[in-house]
């Protein structure tokens, strides 16, 4: 597709961010260009506006800005999942390995119902770990995950094989 070259070239790399070795995919310059933020949001609406989705689950923090209008546009709800000690209400949680130590994953208890069906969102995969967790919050309240979807993806880190069966849609690689 014509539009994915400017929304890669629209993601800025950020060298050792937050830590000395870590080239950080910033996002945020992907938000300035109104085309190419247009064209992410569009792309994703295309593929899943007739898949029968009713839930979009978007992952904290920039799953919080892709997900609302994706799932706007298609017609489905926007249920946050969030860091520990958030949610103000009856929380279900998951824990998920890090590289070094832990971290959980939480979503509101009542925020979907056994039987809908849901797109995971965030703006990008490395190890998969979150969205590995996200897959089996929603899984264990009887949700039907259709797929996980991100902004971008870093390959080397084989993120893809956390998932197991479930299937991943990209739009771009990092090089
Ligand atoms: P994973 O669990 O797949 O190892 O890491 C993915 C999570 O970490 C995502 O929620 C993502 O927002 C965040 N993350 C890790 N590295 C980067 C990066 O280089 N850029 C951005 N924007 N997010 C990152």
């Amino acid at each position: 597709d014509h539009r994915l070259a400017k929304i890669a070239s629209a993601i800025r790399v950020i060298p050792d961010f937050p830590k000395p070795g870590i080239m950080f995919q910033d996002i945020t310059t992907l938000l300035l260009d109104t085309q190419a933020f247009k064209d992410t949001i569009d792309l994703f609406v295309e593929r899943y506006k007739d898949k029968e989705i009713s839930v979009v689950a978007g992952i904290e923090a920039r799953g919080f800005i892709f997900g609302p209008p994706i799932a706007l546009a298609i017609g489905a709800k926007f249920v946050p999942m969030r860091k520990p000690n958030k949610l103000p209400g009856k929380v279900i949680s998951e824990e998920y390995s890090l590289e070094y130590g832990t971290d959980t994953m939480e979503m509101h208890v009542g925020a979907v119902e056994a039987g809908e069906r849901a797109l995971i969102i965030d703006d990008l995969i490395a190890t998969g770990g979150t969205l590995g967790a996200a897959i089996r919050l929603l899984e264990r309240v009887g949700v039907k995950v259709v797929e996980c979807a991100c902004v971008i993806a870093l390959p080397e880190l084989k993120g893809r094989e956390r998932l197991g069966d479930n299937p991943l849609f990209v739009l771009v690689n990092a090089p």
